[in-house]
């Protein structure tokens, strides 16, 4: 029999639902995660007992209980302050509004709860008493490599339509292959996902742009990723009309995604997927006929703010993605000045970030650039000169700067916006190397300013 560890506080619950007379097991993603070998984020458990009998199994054990999704049989126990969601087998009624289920119904046999479940490597349940169970071939489809419908893939993706999106982040993060029939139902109804909620779809989404295999995932699928963000569609097949571009812009832009790094957070890869979003937009031809998209970043960033408005992200992630969007045409600083002139602009964080997206848009061109090509040198001497320029802890604002308001004053600036023009002269000499960042050499310096 199949066998595998649960962590102490799991087997616990395990144990205490049991010994009250209920059946209880691990289920779901954890099951899936452990069978494939790798540590599960968190360890959801089922179980025959209803929710007040959960909380009451539990409390006599002095175990505390949340009781945030009783309505749908969860409860969560806490043990040493790690949560784990405890639920009642159940089935979902419709999901008329695309959020929730309208009404749950509790069930006394695991199999009605597994049914419910949306793909067959997230219907198992495990205890290491009874072993594993499997109705719908999960731990086969897994070992093949195959994401499956539970049951009939159209009716399931009716009932909420979610888990189009669901599946397509399962395949981009363990880089599997999508079943024929669950297939076919994700491109023909991906319509319904307009009834889906947006926080829903981005909670996906957003893990999707995260999997190693994302971009085969959004190929395939490009046309699900259209109705999600409509705004996306004029970059299919779009021809840029130029040399310098192998690929058509949704081409190159799954190309720049293929080139995130691992560590790249799901914020700057939306970013990334957004870039050319105004290109379409902004073709124009020179006199031999070459096609340009000038100012394109400009024309963008307007688009990818109303796409994150759409789903509705937080404002610090709006204007990261909108600030990207906007500044990603930059050109390469190559001197110590430029450098830090463009720290300067755009502060070390977004600064990196830039670095970081062009980098991918570069890899996005789609052409083998030897390392010695203009670009790649160009790249590699500025990231010197950026990783020195940040070393050296140079000035970012006038709060570095070694000399405040108060000292001006001192010297006779008058208190009002003189003062903030002329610390915003001495920093711009810090930034260009004309006077060091000394508080006396400061002083001089704005004497002479006066
Ligand atoms: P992850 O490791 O990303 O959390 P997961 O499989 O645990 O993956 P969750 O969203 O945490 O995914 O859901 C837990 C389980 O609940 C799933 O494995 C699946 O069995 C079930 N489930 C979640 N959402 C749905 C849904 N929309 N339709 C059907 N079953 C679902
Ligand atoms: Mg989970």
């Amino acid at each position: 029999m199949l066998r595998f560890e649960l962590p102490h506080a799991a087997q616990r619950i395990l144990d205490l639902l049991e010994a009250s007379g209920f059946e209880a097991y691990v289920v779901g993603g954890c099951v899936r995660d452990a069978l494939f070998g790798r540590s599960p984020n968190d360890w959801d458990i089922t179980t025959s007992a209803k929710p007040h009998e959960i909380q009451t199994v539990m409390q006599a054990e002095g175990l505390a209980c949340i009781d945030t999704g009783i309505a749908h049989g969860t409860v969560t126990v806490l043990i040493d302050h790690e949560p784990f969601e405890v639920t009642t087998y159940r089935s979902d009624g419709d999901y008329t509004d695309g959020r929730h289920p309208d009404t749950v119904v509790f069930l006394d046999r695991v199999d009605g709860d597994l049914a419910r479940r949306d793909f067959t490597m997230n219907a198992m349940a495990y205890n290491p008493r009874s072993g594993l169970l499997d109705p719908f071939g999960g731990q086969a489809d897994l070992h093949a490599g195959v994401l499956r419908a539970v049951g009939d893939a159209r009716t399931r993706f009716e009932e909420d339509a979610l888990r189009i999106v669901r599946g397509m982040r399962f395949a981009a993060r363990f880089g599997l292959e999508i079943e024929a029939q669950t297939s076919r139902a994700i491109h023909e109804l991906r319509h319904l996902l307009d009834r889906v909620s947006v926080e829903r779809i981005w909670v996906e989404l957003s893990g999707l742009l995260c999997g190693a295999h994302a971009v085969s995932v959004l190929r395939e699928y490009a046309d699900v990723v259209f109705q999600i963000i409509p705004q996306l569609e004029p970059e299919f097949e779009f021809d840029q009309h130029n040399n310098f571009h192998k690929f058509d812009v949704w081409e190159h832009t799954l190309h720049a995604l293929e080139a995130a790094p691992a560590g790249m957070d799901a914020t700057v890869r939306f970013a990334l997927l957004l870039h050319d979003i105004g290109k379409p937009h902004c073709l124009t031809f020179d006199e031999k006929g070459r096609g340009h998209a000038y100012g394109h970043e400009k024309v963008g960033e307007p688009i990818a703010k109303d796409v994150c408005r759409k789903f509705k992200l937080s404002r610090a992630e709006r204007e990261t993605v909108a600030y990207l969007v906007r500044w990603h045409m930059f050109s390469i600083p190559d001197t110590k000045k430029s450098m830090r002139r463009f720290l300067l602009k755009h502060g070390p964080e977004r600064a990196q970030q830039l670095f970081a997206i062009r980098r991918c848009d570069k890899a996005g061109l789609g052409w083998e650039q030897p390392p010695d090509s203009p670009l790649n040198i160009a790249f590699a001497k500025a990231e010197i000169l950026m990783d020195e320029q940040l070393n050296a802890q140079p000035v970012f604002g006038v709060r570095d700067l070694a000399v405040g308001g108060c000292d001006l004053m001192e010297l006779g600036v008058p208190q009002g916006p003189q003062v903030g023009q002329v610390l915003n002269e001495l920093l711009q000499a810090v930034v260009d190397g004309d006077v060091e960042n000394d508080r006396d050499a400061l002083i001089a310096s704005a004497k002479k300013l006066l």
